[in-house]
């Protein structure tokens, strides 16, 4: 069997096994995620590779290289699902990973480091409220009260429990132990389905990712103005919380026009905004109103230039309106950015392959960003992906997958 076909069975099996109509659920720590390592496992068994598990459960499957002692090469992904997934979205990264290993096995050739596939744990924020929970356990980068804090939205129990649970050690993790050492990795990359339209809409099956954005999230703006009368008050006596919301949005807007003007990464969200129903009405000027931002770029000065921006338009506003708009704390997230001579060996291969691609940013996180954050070069590749991520209908092509393994095979001999 060729390693896509290899690939296609495990997509099929791991489908039918953590069916949860209309999609797939693996829950971090759950059974679909462990039928999901399992499934990959047996791919490493068979070729005889290397097979360890780090104290989360966490799972590296090695092809030894000739120098065991030079820093490795590791491909990565996620196994869990949110809710109903689909089956794409983290798996086809892991399981392209044990492709180009058989692959690489078939053709008798030996790498010059190991390189090493990691099955991941835990990266669906939506079954335990952290990011990247199973990389940052593989680096010791957890704090040690998240792990008994930290509870699985639908058990309610911590997370040391459920690694406890699978046989993993929560206490070596309590204790700040790591299994991964920066240093010793010479670097990760990450394939994974595209989460947006833009390879489905260029017709290109694969892209080679340039940095995952950064955010700033604002949770609790609010804007206050005076209840009054909606038709007994002269307008200059007005101040309307919904239409100063409004002028700043458009503000935000405007800001995003420029920053596309400019060629600059930016993408903005006001994903709340709303008037208290508690105390609002058709026949009454608003007099509170609260919204939040998200807004993403690859650039954290560029985000922290807005921050400063929007708050010094906020105050321009309050002040002609006669309301005050309070953005409120952020949090702010850095950007990953990617490695630029992996960069350059990607897209030295996809020439010289004839495979179509293009470059794109990634909008949503990535377990790639801790390795990033550790210092490691990181790389990433897309594979088109049409409908989204996270819902049922995600839908990738096996000859997309096809290409980018092509893609990820010709990488790795090209590191050597
Ligand atoms: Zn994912």
């Amino acid at each position: 069997m060729s390693e896509i076909d290899i690939a296609q069975k495990i997509f099929d099996e791991m489908r039918e096994k953590t069916a949860d109509p209309p999609g797939v659920t693996r829950k971090s720590f759950g059974d679909g995620e462990n039928i999901a390592h399992g499934l990959v496992g047996d791919v490493a068994r068979n070729l005889n590779l290397e097979i360890a598990h780090d104290y989360a459960g966490n799972q590296y499957m090695t092809l030894p290289g000739t120098d065991r002692d030079a820093p490795s090469i590791m491909i990565g992904s996620h196994m869990d699902s949110v809710p109903h997934g689909g089956n794409y979205d983290g798996a086809a990264g892991v399981i392209m990973g044990m492709a180009a290993l058989h692959r690489l096995c078939g053709d008798g050739w030996t790498p010059a480091q190991d390189i090493t596939v990691m099955a991941i744990r835990a990266e669906e924020l939506v079954w335990f409220p952290t990011p990247y929970a199973g990389s940052r356990m593989a680096f010791g980068l957890l704090p040690s009260g998240d792990y008994d804090e930290l509870k699985r939205s639908d058990t309610g129990r911590s997370l040391a429990d459920h690694i406890n649970d699978l046989g993993f050690d929560a206490d070596a993790l309590k204790a700040g132990k790591a299994y991964l050492d920066g240093a010793k990795i010479r670097c990760y990359i990450e394939p994974h389905i595209e989460q947006g339209p833009a390879l489905f809409e260029a017709g290109l099956p694969v892209a080679i990712v340039t940095g995952i954005r950064g955010n700033l999230r604002y949770r609790f703006c609010r804007v206050d103005g005076t209840y009054s009368h909606a038709g007994a008050v002269p307008r200059a006596f007005r101040h309307d919380a919904v239409f100063a919301a409004v002028e700043f949005a458009r503000v935000l807007e405007e800001h995003w026009n420029q920053r596309d003007a400019d060629g600059v990464d930016f993408v903005c969200t006001m994903g709340e905004f709303h008037t208290n129903p508690t105390h609002h009405a058709m026949t009454k000027i608003s007099g509170e109103l609260s919204f939040t931002m998200d807004i993403r770029s690859l650039d954290n000065d560029v985000l922290l230039e807005t921050d400063a921006y929007l708050r010094e338009q906020a105050e321009r506003i309050s002040q002609e309106r006669g309301v005050t708009i309070d953005l409120g704390d952020f949090t702010n997230a850095k950007p990953g950015i990617m490695d630029p001579d992996l960069r350059a060996i990607l897209q030295d291969q996809v020439e010289k392959l004839d495979i179509p691609a293009m470059n794109l940013s990634s909008g949503a996180g990535h377990d790639c960003a801790t390795f990033a954050n550790e210092g490691v070069p990181t790389a990433m590749i897309f594979i088109r992906n049409d409908k989204g991520s996270h819902n049922a209908d995600e839908t990738m092509e096996i000859e997309d997958f096809a290409e980018a393994t092509r893609l990820l095979v010709a990488f790795l001999k090209e590191l050597g």
